[in-house]
C-alpha cells in the first residue's frame, strides 16, 4: 500500500483521454488557462478546487458543451477537440439529478439511452443491470418525485452508466445529500469499481471524498484554474471510509490547500 504525492507533471498512466494546454473563455474572461490533464484506461480522478475556480466548466467542454479556446483534447489517439461531443461519449451526473419528472425511472433511463443510441434490445438488461447495482431496481416504475433524493441520485447515476459511456462526469453529486445517504452512495461507488471501472472525472470540493474515491487527484488553483497539485492515491479497494491513512493526508492536504484557496492569503502576500 503506497501513498505518492507528486508534482503536476509526473503522472506516467497511458492516458486515453488526454487534454492538453486547454484554456477555456467566457467572452473576455477566462475561466480555465492552459490545463494538463491525463485520464487513463479505467481510472477515476477527481477535480478538487474552490467555487468559481472552473470545475463546471471543465465537465461542459469535456462533454462537448463548450469549445475550449486553445488546446487540444485527444482521445485514443485522435485528435477530437473540434467535435469532442461526437466522438466521445459521456454520461453525466449534475448535482441535482435533473431527472424527468413526468417519466417514470425506467423511461428516463430509456430516453437517455435512446439519445447515445443503445440498442432497445439491450435496454431492459442495462435498466435492470444498472438499478441493481445502485440498489433501486425496485423503483423502476415509479415516478421520480416519490423518491427520496438519495434515490433520485442513485437512478441518476445509474442512468449515466447505462448509456455505456466512454467517460463518466461527475459534478459534486453528493453536495445536494445529507452526509450519511451521500457517504453510504460513495461506498458503494468504491465497491462497484471492483467489477466495472468506468473512466470517471469527479469535481467536488470535498477533499475526503476525493482521497476516499479517486485513484488520482488534481488540486486546482483559485479561478482562472491552474493544476497545483496532482496525487496518486494507491489504496486497494474496497476502502475504509476512516482509513487512518486517507484522514492523514486529508489534514495534510486541508493545511496545505488553505494558503492557495484562501483569498485573505493572497492578499497578505
Ligand atoms: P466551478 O464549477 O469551479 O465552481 P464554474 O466552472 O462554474 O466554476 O465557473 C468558472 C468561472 O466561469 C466563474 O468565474 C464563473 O462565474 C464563470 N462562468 C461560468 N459559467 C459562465 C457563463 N455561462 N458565462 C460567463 N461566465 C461564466
Ligand atoms: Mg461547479
Amino acid at each position: 500500500m503506497t501513498v505518492h504525492l507528486e508534482s503536476p507533471t509526473s503522472a506516467e498512466q497511458m492516458g486515453f483521454l488526454d487534454l492538453e494546454g486547454i484554456s477555456i473563455t467566457y467572452g473576455d474572461k477566462t475561466a480555465v488557462r492552459d490545463i494538463d490533464l491525463r485520464i487513463g484506461e479505467n481510472e477515476f480522478v477527481s477535480i478538487i478546487g474552490p467555487s468559481g475556480c472552473g470545475k463546471s466548466t471543465l465537465l461542459h467542454v469535456l462533454a462537448g458543451l463548450k469549445s475550449p479556446a486553445t488546446g487540444q483534447i485527444t482521445y485514443r489517439a485522435n485528435d477530437v477537440t473540434a467535435d469532442v461531443g461526437k466522438r466521445l461519449r459521456t454520461g453525466y451526473v449534475f448535482q441535482d439529478h435533473r431527472l424527468l419528472p413526468w417519466r417514470t425511472v425506467r423511461r428516463n433511463i430509456e430516453i437517455a439511452m435512446h439519445s447515445a443510441g443503445i440498442p432497445k434490445t439491450e435496454w431492459d438488461s442495462q435498466i435492470e443491470r444498472y438499478l441493481s447495482l445502485l440498489q433501486v431496481r425496485e423503483h423502476v416504475d415509479t415516478w421520480p418525485m416519490k423518491l427520496s433524493g438519495g434515490q433520485r441520485q442513485r437512478v441518476s447515476i445509474a442512468r449515466a452508466l447505462a448509456v455505456r459511456p466512454d467517460l463518466v462526469l461527475m459534478d459534486e453529486p453528493f453536495s445536494g445529500l445529507d452526509e450519511v445517504t451521500g457517504r453510504t452512495i460513495r461506498v458503494e461507488l468504491d465497491r462497484m469499481r471492483l467489477t466495472s471501472a468506468t473512466p470517471t472525472l469527479f469535481v467536488t470540493h470535498s477533499i475526503r471524498e476525493a482521497l476516499f474515491l479517486s485513484d488520482r487527484i488534481l488540486v486546482l488553483s483559485r479561478g482562472p484554474a491552474t493544476v497545483l497539485k496532482e496525487i496518486t492515491i494507491d489504496l486497494p479497494r474496497p476502502r475504509a471510509y476512516g482509513d487512518p491513512l486517507l484522514v492523514r493526508l486529508e489534514e495534510e492536504l486541508v493545511t496545505e490547500v488553505l494558503e492557495v484557496w484562501e483569498p485573505a492569503a493572497e492578499t497578505q502576500q
